[in-house]
């Protein structure tokens, strides 16, 4: 956990006790910090409403004010599971005719021989693992935001919960600035900007939910984006491949994300009777693929490998389905469909560093064009008590990884901060967080160092003393999924793309639609497109005024406007979106203009 983070989880205990106060038959369930702030599940009779809010903040005021230190209990697990049918986990005091009863499925999640602790500040008594501040007066500025409902544990088998969302921050000046921020981010929803903008659309009754459709100025983005990631993983010597979008149930179960660990996230398999011999029929099970990493795999293991071959840098634009809760599916940031940046670089131990560090050099090479000045990697790594457990129990192996992985990210001076214990079953991990122009946080991206998997498919290459070795594989997608970073993109740049990247990049404007003019103007019209320039004309008799009021409307970047004086002159006069007339021009150095800012991708 970040400090913020434990900040905002702290801040959740001390939103419970003040609930129990008002509403003392209140049962909870679950309280993490989140993206923006926190939230607690909790059961009870009352429904809590917005108007509760106010009420319930002046309770939490009390209990800042206390100062309370957050006190960490460990004690057995008969001892938890008593505290919990007295009703006392997750209450202010014993309460024998209301057992704490998440708190007893909670508990039941906690591996045997994992310590269990609590925290108590004043009466409140939660069972949890911490981190949190030291006191409660440490929760400097604090609110609370909304109301959702959710399943307990997220099964829909369970009882339905209250969810109390708020957030807190350090002081009263950041919580302002936080709301500041969600106004002018409420502005720039990519759902709202990209209909306006006829981007994609989300067919819920002929395609499904979470499965946007890319019209083709949503189209002329993905693709942008895909050249500049093909051109830059070709130079930094990336191979491309392609696969399939399903894949048997043998892969996933040699992977591991199969039978438990990944089920959750699939579509559920199609079944098909296929004939293996002569007269056996038998049922094949296939799963649309979740993630592209297993078909890579089986590429690496398509052919013989030897020390000469890697690196290997395999790379695709892959389709993924996840299953994600129709509750959680939000526009292009959540979705069940997603187009991936994704490569996997297979190396040896030795080129670890240098391998790691290209792929750092290659999200700071994204980062300066797209303009962004502020990021984190969120370097997150194992913990001894989660071995064999919650991570592949090779704790030699992990030691080894982290360690490049932190070397590396201290010799090239990136920004970023170690959180621990919450790496990945197979490896540490990296995610890559981008703080959008109005300053909102996006985890666009992650990277997984993996020395488990490729074991599990067998893949290996002849070392220099002919031995078989396993080697490393890198995940890594900076550019995370098209659906994501588009719907951060839309956010960052509030639909005003820069030239390389807008849908319609230029638009070709006439005074009148007087012959000579029109020809005039579809000459240039014709030049540009000869070029791959996204280009429109718009020739009709409407006011001049209307038409350059449409084109903005349309966030068409440049537009250029011609007159008979223009065309006499062999000029044209160009417009900027949201930015007016910058001037008339020769038409050479204006299309040399255009074809210059698109190729260097200028900002
Ligand atoms: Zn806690
Ligand atoms: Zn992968």
């Amino acid at each position: 956990m970040t400090d913020l983070e434990r900040l905002r989880h702290s801040a959740a205990h001390v939103m419970a006790t003040a609930i129990l106060r008002l509403w003392p038959d209140a049962q909870f369930a679950a309280g993490p910090p989140v993206d923006d702030g926190f939230y607690y599940d909790l059961e009870m009779k009352h429904r809590i409403s917005p108007e509760d809010f106010p009420k319930i903040e002046e309770e939490m005021k009390k209990e800042i004010k206390a100062n309370h230190v957050f006190e960490k209990v460990t004690v057995t697990r008969e001892q938890a599971i008593q505290d919990a049918q007295t009703g006392r986990l997750g209450g202010l005091g014993e309460r024998p005719e209301n057992p704490s009863k998440f708190k007893i499925g909670n508990l039941e999640d906690i591996p045997e021989g994992e310590s269990i602790t609590y925290f108590k500040n004043g009466d409140f008594i939660d069972l949890c693992a911490g981190p949190h501040v030291m006191r409660t007066g440490n929760i400097g500025a604090y609110k609370l935001t909304s109301i959702a409902s959710a399943y307990y544990k997220g099964d829909e088998k369970n009882p339905q919960l209250q969810r109390i969302y708020g957030t807190a921050f350090k002081n009263r000046t950041q919580l302002d600035e936080h709301f500041k921020m969600l106004e002018e981010a409420k502005k720039r929803d990519h759902r709202k900007i990209g209909q306006e903008m006829g981007l994609y659309v989300i067919d819920t009754e002929f395609v499904g939910p979470g499965l946007p459709l890319w019209l083709p100025k949503g189209t002329a983005m993905v693709e942008e984006l895909e050249k500049l990631a093909k051109a830059t993983e070709f130079a930094a010597g990336y191979v491309r491949v392609k696969t399939p979008h399903i894949a048997k149930e043998k892969m996933y179960l040699t992977s591991g994300h199969l039978p438990l660990l990944y089920a959750d996230s699939m579509f559920p398999p199609m079944e098909l009777k296929e004939k293996s011999g002569a007269s056996d029929e038998d049922v094949q099970r296939y799963y649309l693929k979740a993630m592209n990493c297993p078909h890579h795999h089986r590429i690496y293991a398509a052919e013989p490998r030897s020390y000469r071959d890697i690196p290997l840098r395999l790379a695709e634009y892959g389709t993924c389905y996840r299953y994600e809760q129709s509750g959680e599916l939000f526009g292009l940031m959540r979705v069940r469909s997603l187009n991936m940046n994704d490569a996997h670089i297979y190396c040896t131990t030795e080129q670890f560093a240098s391998e790691f560090n290209a792929v750092n050099e290659m999200y700071l090479k994204y980062f300066k064009i797209f303009g962004l000045d502020k990021y984190q990697m969120r370097f997150s790594t194992s913990a001894p008590e989660g071995m064999g457990k919650k991570y592949v129990d090779e704790p030699a192996l992990w030691k080894q990884t982290e360690d490049m992985v932190r070397e590396v990210l201290k010799a090239s001076g990136i920004n970023y901060v170690e959180v621990a214990n919450e790496a990945a079953f197979y490896g540490p991990k990296i995610d890559v967080q981008v703080w959008s122009a109005i300053g909102r946080e996006f985890t666009i991206a992650t990277n997984q160092v993996d020395f488990a998997v490729p074991k599990r498919f067998g893949l290996v290459y002849k070392d220099r003393d002919n031995t078989e070795k396993t080697p490393l594989c890198i995940h890594r997608a900076p550019l995370g999924t098209h659906e994501r970073f588009i719907g951060f993109l839309i956010e960052h740049y509030a639909g005003n793309f820069p030239l390389w990247i807008a849908p319609e990049q230029v638009r070709v404007l006439t005074l009148g639609d007087e012959e000579p003019l029109v020809n005039y103007a579809k000459a240039i019209v014709d030049e540009l497109r000869a070029n791959f320039v996204r280009v429109e004309g718009d020739y009709s008799t409407d006011k001049i005024n209307g038409k350059i009021q449409d084109a903005e409307k349309a966030k068409v970047h440049t537009m250029l406007v011609i007159g008979r004086r223009d065309m006499e002159a062999g000029a044209v006069s160009v417009r900027h979106h949201g930015k007016g007339n910058v001037g008339a021009k020769p038409k050479a150095e204006v299309v040399a203009d255009i074809l210059a800012a698109i190729k260097e991708r200028r900002a």
